[in-house]
C-alpha cells in the first residue's frame, strides 16, 4: 500500500502547500533533473504506530542536504504537514509499521521550479535481521576520509538521488554471499552502510564513525546514543579501523526503517552477536513518539 502527497509550487518556484494525491497518479515529467541526473535529495523516516520517529532530524538534514546541493530551502512547515497528512493517511488504513520518504529534485531542467513529493509505504518485516544479525562485507569507498575539505563537490554526507552506487555495492555484497555492506575509505577508516550507520560497543561505550568523514550524520544512531547515555553508556565519534571492528564486543548496522541489524559476520568471519543489547537498543528505537 502507498500514499503520496505532492508539494506544490508557484511559478518562482516557492512552495504554497501540499495535497494528498493517489500513488498511481504521475507526479513527474520524463525531463524532470531528478530522475534524468538523479538531481535532488531525499529523507526517509520511520511510521510506528503512528509516529514518525526523528521527524524534526530528519527534515533537519533534509534542509542541510538541499544547501549541500544549492536547492531551494525546504519550507519545512509544508513539508513536515505534507509527511503527517501521509502518516495519518497511511496509519487509518491499518499500517503499524511504515516508511516515509520524502523527495526534492531540482525539477523540470531550466524551469527554475522544483519537484516534491512525500511517498509512504508499508514496511516489510524486519524481524529476522534485528535478531539473527546480517552478513557484512567491507567495501572501498574510493574516497579518503578526508574527501569533504578536499572535495566538496563529491557531496559526500549529502542525502542525495544519487544511489546507483550504494545500490551497486549492495549487489557486490550480495554476489560475495552477504546481506549489507561496510565502507571503508581509501586510506582505512571504517564510514558507513550504503542506507545505515555503523555502531560498535567497546565495553561500556558505544562509538561510531565521526560525521566529519563524509558519511551522513544518522538520526538512528543519534537516537541510540540519547538512549545509551541514559541507559549509563559513554558515547563517541571517532575514527575506527577495521581492526577496531574486528575486536569491537558488538557491531550493528543502524537505520530508520530497519533499526538495530547485529553484524553477524565480516568477510565471511564469524563474530559474537550481543543479543540482549541488540533487543534493548530495538525496544528504544520503537518507543520513541517523536
Ligand atoms: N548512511 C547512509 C548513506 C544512509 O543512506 C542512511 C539512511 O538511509 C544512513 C546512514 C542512516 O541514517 P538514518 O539513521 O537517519 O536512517
Amino acid at each position: 500500500m502507498s500514499i503520496v502527497a505532492i508539494i506544490e509550487f508557484d511559478e518562482a518556484g516557492v512552495a504554497t502547500g501540499s495535497r494528498l494525491g493517489d500513488a498511481a497518479t504521475p507526479v513527474l515529467r520524463v525531463d524532470d533533473l531528478g530522475p534524468t541526473r538523479g538531481d535532488g535529495v531525499f529523507e526517509t523516516a520511520s511510521l510506528v504506530h503512528g509516529n514518525v520517529q526523528a521527524l524534526e532530524a530528519h527534515l533537519a538534514r533534509f534542509v542541510q542536504s538541499a544547501a549541500m546541493l544549492e536547492l531551494p530551502r525546504p519550507d519545512v512547515e509544508i513539508w513536515r504537514d505534507a509527511v503527517r497528512a501521509v502518516a495519518a493517511s497511511l496509519t487509518s488504513q491499518g499500517v503499524t509499521s511504515g516508511s516515509i520518504k520524502f523527495v526534492l529534485t531540482r525539477g523540470v531542467e531550466g524551469s527554475g521550479v522544483p519537484t516534491g513529493w512525500v511517498l509512504g509505504t508499508a514496511s516489510p518485516d524486519f524481524t529476522r535481521e534485528r535478531t539473527d544479525g546480517i552478513r557484512v562485507v567491507l567495501l572501498d569507498r574510493g574516497y579518503r576520509h578526508d574527501v569533504p575539505q578536499t572535495a566538496p563537490w563529491l557531496l559526500a554526507g549529502a542525502k542525495t538521488l544519487s544511489y546507483a552506487v550504494n545500490r551497486a555495492a549492495q549487489r557486490e555484497a550480495a554476489r560475495r554471499g552477504a546481506d549489507d555492506v561496510l565502507f571503508v575509505s581509501s586510506d582505512g577508516y571504517l564510514l558507513e552502510g550504503p542506507t545505515s550507520s555503523l555502531l560498535l560497543r567497546l565495553g561500556s561505550r558505544l562509538v561510531t564513525p565521526r560525521v566529519d568523514l563524509g558519511i551522513l550524520a544518522g538520526t538512528t544512531q543519534a537516537d541510540l546514543f540519547t538512549w545509551a547515555e541514559s541507559a549509563g553508556y559513554a558515547t563517541g565519534y571517532e575514527l575506527l579501523t577495521p581492526d577496531d571492528l574486528e575486536s569491537a564486543d558488538a557491531a550493528w548496522l543502524v537505520s530508520s526503517v530497519r533499526h538495530v541489524a547485529p553484524v553477524r559476520s565480516v568477510d565471511g568471519r564469524h563474530r559474537a552477536v550481543d543479543g540482549e543489547l541488540t533487543g534493548r537498543l530495538n525496544a528504544a528505537l520503537d518507543a520513541r513518539t517523536s
